[in-house]
């Protein structure tokens, strides 16, 4: 097996564009095979643009099927060959943000059972064999229930997976070499801080300092930087596909050039498991997620 693999695990549809959209652009438009898994259709998100806003009343599924539309698209755009919904479409539903009544509604994927979900996973890291797995973090990157279930679901599949005792009917056991988590930097926030505070735009408005922001992580805990510019335009393109989710009169959308490829065109790991590549940059990060990784290896 020479081929590279990589696998993404994200909650819902929309948040593999902006932590990882460049990321698996430049990996699919390199030829390596790009699976993402969504793990909800993100029935209870927030609907932002007039138009679709009643798909709020239409039933309790209708943003969910809507949704699937969207992320068709979106992996479309990105070039994600295999795009999977864990367990199959529509099998956990969006808990909502924490502390909200959606996290008691035994759809949710909060509320899933953990060796159901967990052997979903493994079943696929077994049958697409990734050597390098990225997922949200721990904290759920802003302490949403279902992304911290996400990260939960990939780390324990990761591990099923490598195991032949477990869930012996769900393929030949496989070994990821690799797994990071995304991560937004906080210093890029800090350093334009004001420009988003000043963009008029409603939730860096009601910020103090980019302190107070939910997410973002300290750059020495960053150990990787994904730069690829070049995807740019695929990234936006996948992001107005979800056009329910993301405003696209939004201050994301109206960066100045240099400022969105800052933002948008370099992306941020933190390698959780497994050996740093050789290469780094002038500051010591990796810049490639299959860094070190030998390939041609069979477990
Ligand atoms: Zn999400």
């Amino acid at each position: 097996m020479s081929e590279r693999s990589i696998l993404f695990v994200h909650a819902h549809p929309d948040d593999e564009c902006i932590p990882t959209g460049v990321t698996i652009a430049r990996y699919a438009a390199e030829g390596a095979r790009v699976t993402l898994v969504t793990c909800t259709r993100g029935e209870v998100g927030e609907i932002v643009v007039d138009d679709l806003k009643h798909l709020a009343d239409d039933g309790e599924d209708a943003l969910g099927e809507h949704r699937v539309g969207e992320m068709a698209e979106a992996a479309k755009a990105l070039g994600i060959g295999d795009h999977r919904w864990l367990g199959g479409v529509g099998r956990y539903r969006d808990s909502g943000m924490m502390g909200t009544p959606e996290n008691d509604d035994p759809r949710s994927f909060w509320r899933a059972d953990l060796d159901e979900a967990v052997e979903a996973m493994a079943r696929i890291i077994r049958e697409v064999r990734p050597q390098v797995v990225v997922s949200s973090d721990e904290n759920g990157d802003y302490g949403h229930p279902d992304h911290i279930q996400a990260n939960r679901v990939a780390v324990a599949g990761i591990e099923a997976a490598a195991d032949p005792a477990r869930y012996p009917g769900a393929g030949e056991p496989w070994t990821v070499a690799k797994r990071y988590t995304n991560a937004m930097p906080k210093s890029l926030f800090r350093k334009n801080f004001d420009y988003f505070k000043e963009s008029g735009d409603e939730f860096f408005a009601a910020l103090e300092s980019a302190e107070d922001l939910p997410f973002g992580v300290e750059d020495d805990v960053i150990t990787t930087r994904v730069s690829a510019p070049e995807q740019l335009e695929r990234k936006l393109t996948a992001m107005r596909a979800h056009r329910s989710q993301i405003d696209l009169n939004g201050v994301f959308f109206a960066l100045p050039d240099a400022l969105q490829a800052e933002v948008f065109g370099t992306e941020h790991f933190v390698l959780v498991n497994g050996t740093p590549g050789d290469e780094r940059d002038a500051e010591g990060k990796e810049t490639d997620l299959f860094a070190g990784v030998a390939l041609g290896h069979v477990e």
